[in-house]
């Protein structure tokens, strides 16, 4: 059950109306940054929850059709009650947080995470009197040992950055289940709904970067938050607060770019296993990290929860940083760019994007080897990737 992850069928058509406004197939960009009312016994209707229709609009900043469009269908990808997006993955991550947080609580975080994932808990939350316990990725059986009278959320990616980590989610939530109020939050950008779905295992919430996949054209900033219909309305009310919201041309990216999610996601499993397969065997590369790999310590968890791997590879080229330089400038098909998910292939370096403010000793310490490439992998054909990789490794 938690395993049947979506088809091309269900990115096309779930959640989607039969039809739309002006009869037309997608749903339009409503560009509208307020709404009007025929009467004041309507605005009455709308403000006492009596309106004929309840999900009217009021304020862009509380909503918007082609949002909501978009939030129908994510929740309907995703397996959830509902789903609220945002401006970037960024703002649905801080605002899930803060809206189940407050001063005096605790948060545990798994480590490897996405870097202002981990700013947010120990910069910003922190700062507003929520503590935190950050343990190593994956690691469920460190929950007990973390957990305290005031622990709130869990937060975990599923796989992680850089090195896709997964996280076994039947077990996380068992782990959780000790614990009344406690839950749990994670943010499953690298897996997609084509390759894992949270929801199915039990997890309160799952966050997106629609940055990555969801959009996947490298054209737009966005993010989504899915779980159940009380704890997406904490987290609306909250974006209405912050005013994170998706702008409604955002909104259509992300909603276009859903319909094509399985076919690119499939596509993008299939040739990240064929070249972590042909990366494990060159005699430059000193190891390969991709879930769909046997090596990978998290294969067998992989397996059992995810009906793909997803696009990213990660591995160490021989020779540390300057060799790992090398490679990138002399790939030519791979454009060097942060970021993964769409449909042009890019790679970047950890050591010198991410964690350039870090000596090598201090990125040896959390974990960031100098000859690390990240390989986003794109829709190009397998073949041309791999001639590529070639090209620039000999
Ligand atoms: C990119 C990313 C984010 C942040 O998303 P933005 O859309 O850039 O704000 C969060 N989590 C993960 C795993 C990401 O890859």
């Amino acid at each position: 059950m938690a395993k049947k992850n979506i088809s091309s069928t269900d990115a096309v058509h779930a959640g989607e109306p039969k039809t739309k406004a002006f009869d037309a197939v997608p749903s339009p960009i409503v560009a509208s940054a307020t709404y009007t009312f025929e009467s004041s016994a309507e605005i009455v209707r709308h403000t006492e929850g009596t309106h004929e229709r309840p999900h009217r609009e009021e304020y862009g900043r509380y909503g918007n059709p082609t949002s909501r469009a978009v939030e129908e269908r994510l929740a309907a990808l995703e397996g959830t009650e509902d789903a609220v997006l945002f401006s970037s993955g960024m703002a649905a991550i801080s605002t899930a947080a803060m809206a189940l947080l407050k001063h005096g609580e605790h948060v545990i975080l798994f480590g490897d995470c996405y870097r202002m994932t981990r700013e947010l808990v120990e910069g910003t939350l922190a700062r507003f009197g929520v503590s935190h316990t950050i343990v190593p990725a994956v690691d469920v059986a460190a929950i007990a040992h973390a957990l305290r009278p005031e622990t709130r959320l869990v937060m975990s990616e599923s796989p992680t950055n850089p090195y896709l980590r997964c996280i076994d989610l039947e077990k996380l939530v068992l782990a959780c289940k000790q614990k009344r109020g406690l839950k749990t939050l994670v943010d499953a950008t690298f897996a997609t709904p084509v390759n894992c779905r949270p929801a199915g295992f039990g997890i309160d919430l799952v966050v997106h970067s629609a940055t990555k996949y969801l959009g996947g054209h490298h054209d737009v900033l966005a993010g989504v938050v899915c779980g159940t219909q009380p704890l997406c309305s904490l987290v609306r009310d909250l974006r209405g607060v912050l005013g994170n919201v998706a702008d409604p041309h955002a909104a259509f990216l992300v909603g276009r770019g859903l319909k094509t999610l399985a076919l690119r996601v499939r596509k993008q499993n299939e040739s990240a296993l064929a070249i972590a397969r042909y990366l494990e065997g060159h005699s430059a590369i000193t190891r390969v990290f991709y879930p769909g790999l046997p090596s990978h310590p998290d294969h067998e968890t992989a397996r059992a929860q995810m009906t793909g791997f997803g696009g990213v590879v990660s591995f160490i080229v021989k020779g540390g940083l300057d060799a790992a330089r090398g490679l990138v400038d002399r790939m030519e098909l791979a454009r060097i760019a942060p970021s993964f998910g769409g449909v042009d292939t890019l790679v970047e370096q950890p050591a010198i994007m991410s964690y350039y403010e870090m000596s090598s000793e201090e990125r040896a310490a959390v974990g960031i080897d100098d000859g690390l490439v990240r390989l986003a992998v794109g829709i190009e054909e397998p073949e041309d990737l791999v001639a590529d990789l070639t090209r620039a490794l000999a």
